[in-house]
C-alpha cells in the first residue's frame, strides 16, 4: 500500500509546486494530506518516531514526511522558515519560482507604497502586541 505524504507549507500567493515535506512533488504522491489535518494523537506520534526514533512512523505515513515535520512550518507560525526551505541549493523549480515571486512583489510594493507601508505598520503594530503580551 503507497504511503501518505505530509504537504509542505508554501508561500500563500503560489499557486501549484506542491510538495510533500520529504521533497516529492505532490502530483507523483499516491495520497497526500495537509499536517493540519492530522488528528492530535497521530501528530504526536509522528513527532514522537522522529525524536525517539525507535517508534514506527503512524500507519501508512511516510516516515521521512514524519522525520522532518517538527521543522515543517507553516506560514502563520513562520513565514522565514517557510521561504527558506524555497532557497534550499537543491530546490530548483522552487528557487526559480520564488526569484520570480520576489520581484513580483517588489514591482507590487513600488507600484502601492503607500499600501505596503501601512501594512507593514500595521505587523509592526501586531508584533509589539504580541511580544507585550508575552512578557506578561
Ligand atoms: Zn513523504
Amino acid at each position: 500500500m503507497p504511503k501518505t505524504h505530509l504537504l509542505r507549507s508554501k508561500p500563500p500567493w503560489r499557486e501549484g509546486l506542491d510538495f510533500s515535506i520529504c521533497g516529492r512533488a505532490a502530483e507523483k504522491c499516491a495520497r497526500i494530506i495537509d499536517p493540519g489535518d492530522l488528528d492530535p494523537a497521530a501528530r504526536a506520534a509522528a513527532v514522537r518516531c522522529a525524536i525517539w526514533r525507535k517508534d514506527e512512523p503512524p500507519a501508512g505515513l511516510c516516515a521521512v514526511c514524519c522525520d522532518r515535520l517538527r521543522y515543517s512550518a507553516t506560514w502563520a507560525a513562520d513565514p522565514v522558515a517557510v521561504v527558506a526551505i524555497d532557497t534550499d541549493i537543491y530546490a530548483d523549480c522552487r528557487g526559480d519560482a520564488l526569484r520570480t515571486e520576489l520581484r513580483a512583489l517588489a514591482a507590487l510594493v513600488a507600484a502601492h507604497p503607500d499600501e505596503f507601508r501601512e501594512l507593514l505598520e500595521g505587523e509592526s503594530v501586531m508584533l509589539a502586541l504580541a511580544g507585550s503580551r508575552s512578557r506578561r
